[in-house]
């Protein structure tokens, strides 16, 4: 089969390889629908330290399953299914106190998706294979696990009727926290550098925009949009830099929530007033991933149409201009860009 494989930092091969093989208690998904992700663009800048190349580069993936293991019950050949990237072990301490996406032993797979064929792992058989609903395309499914983070991210900022939220970022994960906060019936402040993401911002139901490269202090310029000046009842980084994590901490009002949810460069670290977070009775947390539950919350967000897909992904290309889709994934061309196999 085709597929794109990854040797590398900036190492990416398009190459003939076996279709991967499936044990009893594996499927079989034909890709009909891959799409790229911030954390592909990090890979491919700095490598991962958690996985060894070469493997099939991308996690994101909807298909048709092509073949089922003897031991697999619940799916069948000819199934449209769309998959996460990871299952919790269920076992261990973070399983036990219900907090899953911290799992010890997480069945984590950042790979498989810029292919024509990817075998789903026992684990995520059982807990995170999906059936898509037959009047959603494979194209929308695919979204399912990085918006299954977001409503993670989004259940855990404890947004109220009314509320002021900023979203800091209007990459893919920022536009589906705008659209996520709306849902909660939030009011949407959204900051970014790029004007063609905040016009999608405004297209997905941000209120107000901020273009951080033109304003002085785009702290100042958020707080002044909110009710006397007094800052953001929630306030969420999307971007994944060191810099616009603190900025977000500033934003938040007294007793107000921060939700840190881009991941940083390994190794980055942030400065924080201890003045500020003490009395003004801050709370800031570190979103990371999602559970089953969120997955399902995800594909029933997409099946009931309350999420916009198709203005996240903005271009489409076959698997076989793979170097053309990286290179605008590098210079961060488009949102989410489609690739079919
Ligand atoms: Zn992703
Ligand atoms: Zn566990």
């Amino acid at each position: 089969m085709k597929a794109a494989v990854f040797y590398g930092v900036k190492d990416v091969r398009m190459e003939e390889i076996e279709v991967p093989k499936i044990s009893p208690f594996e499927v079989l998904v034909r890709i009909r629908v891959a799409l790229t992700c911030g954390t592909d663009r990090k890979m491919y800048l700095r490598g991962h330290p958690l996985f060894k190349p070469p493997f099939v580069f991308g996690h994101e993936f909807a298909g048709d399953i092509v073949k089922v293991g003897n031991e697999v019950k619940d799916f069948k050949e000819g199934m449209r299914v769309v998959a996460a990237n990871s299952a919790p072990c269920n076992r261990c301490f973070y399983c036990k106190i219900g907090k899953p996406s911290i799992c010890d032993n997480l069945t984590l797979r950042l790979s498989g998706a810029f292919a024509e064929y990817v075998e789903i792992p026992s684990p995520i058989v059982e807990q995170n294979l999906l059936p898509i609903p037959s009047y959603v395309s494979y194209k929308e499914a695919a979204l399912v696990e990085p918006l299954a983070c977001v409503v993670h991210g989004i259940e855990e900022s404890g947004i109220k009727l009314g509320d002021t939220v900023v979203v800091n970022g209007a990459g893919p994960i920022g536009l589906m926290y705008i659209q996520l906060a709306k849902l909660k019936g939030a009011k949407v402040i959204a900051t970014d550098i790029k004007e063609e993401r905040l016009r999608v911002a405004q297209k997905l139901g941000a209120d107000k925009l901020i273009d951080a490269s033109l304003v002085d202090d785009q702290v100042e310029a958020v707080r002044n949009l909110t009710e006397k000046k007094r800052g953001a009842d929630v306030a969420i980084e999307a971007v994944g830099l060191p810099e616009v994590w603190e900025k977000t901490i500033k934003m938040a009002r007294k007793g107000g929530i921060v939700n840190l949810f881009g991941g940083c460069a390994s190794g980055t670290k942030i400065t924080i007033d201890t003045k500020l977070l003490h009395y003004s009775e801050l709370t800031l947390k570190g979103i990371f991933h999602h559970t089953p539950q969120y997955v399902k919350r995800a594909l029933n967000l997409i099946s009931q149409g309350s999420i916009d897909a198709n203005s996240l992904i903005t271009d489409e290309f076959p698997l076989s201009d793979f170097p053309h889709v990286l290179s605008m994934m590098i210079n961060h061309q488009g949102i989410k860009i489609a690739v079919i196999p």
